[in-house]
């Protein structure tokens, strides 16, 4: 018999996945929580029927979370993650010899022990330089003013305890949560199909931050398989990795590269014109 695990990845369009094995099911405190083997993509991690990541596409997503912000910044030695309970982010982060202090404020404590047990591939929690905090990222961050040289947010999508994480009292919180030259980046979901959640992120950094802009990546499992990630900086350009010391990392990436990275600025018109005022973000 054939197992099929569908999201509806919008009112009107499903996504289908053939299921080998269902590894994991659970209703823990704050949502349905599910690990799937599945033919396509391998394992694959599912919140409120929703897939966050998956063994197969993970290095697409998480490499465009850590380093573009990491390698934009001059020197990151201190990284918070939040979300982001399945360590993907975090391992990314960890790669980065300058950091010395790699933290992961997730709400809920279940999806980081399932994450540790059935997907190893994904994360890195042991680390010695990484620590796991299990509560609200928005009262941490408020907790910890001029803390952080970056601020990651790997949210689930702007529902429940998410839905303050894309508002502007949380970016107003993360501005002060951040050091001198402190770069934020959060997942901003798909130019088709939330274009109005992406025009109200990038608006509200641009009302915080001196520097806020837009990039794009692939990610086969997400909602339309184009990707958008918003940045903002208190100085430092995004869009202007130091190649020089990616060339000295030697890092083995599958995804980012320092070409990738600034490729990821240029908006094809329909992502660009969610970028309001023009004039504003990173500089020509
Ligand atoms: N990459 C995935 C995506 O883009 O859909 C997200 C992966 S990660 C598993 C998302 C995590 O965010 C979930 O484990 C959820 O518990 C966590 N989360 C949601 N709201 C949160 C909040 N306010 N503070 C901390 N973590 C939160």
């Amino acid at each position: 018999m054939e197992v099929w695990f569908t999201e509806n990845q919008t009112q009107h369009l499903r996504i289908s996945v053939r299921v080998r094995n269902i590894l994991h099911h659970e209703r823990s405190e704050y949502q349905e929580l599910m690990v799937l083997d599945t033919h396509e993509f391998g394992r694959m991690l599912v919140l409120d029927n929703v897939i966050q990541t998956s063994e197969r596409d993970e290095f697409a997503y998480h490499e465009m979370m850590a380093h573009v912000p990491l390698f934009a910044h001059p020197n990151p030695r201190r990284v918070l993650v939040i979300g982001g309970g399945d360590g993907g982010v975090l391992r990314e982060v960890l790669r980065h010899p300058t950091v010395e202090a790699a933290h992961l404020a997730e709400i809920d404590g279940r999806v980081v022990e399932v994450a540790r047990e059935l997907l190893p591939a994904i994360n890195n929690f042991d680390d010695p330089r990484a620590r796991v905090f299990v509560t609200d990222g928005i009262r941490y961050v408020q907790e910890h003013p001029d803390t952080y040289d970056v601020i990651i947010v790997d949210s689930t999508d702007p529902v429940g305890p998410a839905v303050a994480l894309f508002q502007e009292s949380f970016h107003r919180a993360v501005f002060a949560a951040l050091r001198e030259n402190g770069i934020f980046v959060q997942q901003s979901e798909s130019p088709f199909y939330h274009r109005d959640l992406i025009r109200q992120v990038q608006a509200s950094l641009r009302r915080v931050f001196p520097v806020a802009a837009l990039y794009w990546g692939v990610v086969p499992t997400y909602p339309g398989g184009l990707w958008t990630y918003s940045v903002a900086s208190k100085g430092p350009d995004p869009r202007r990795p130091d190649a020089e010391r990616w060339s000295r990392y030697g890092l083995a990436t599958r995804y980012y590269t320092p070409d990738v990275h600034r490729a990821a600025f240029v908006l094809p018109p329909f992502v660009a014109e969610l970028v309001e005022p023009a004039g504003r973000d990173a500089g020509a």
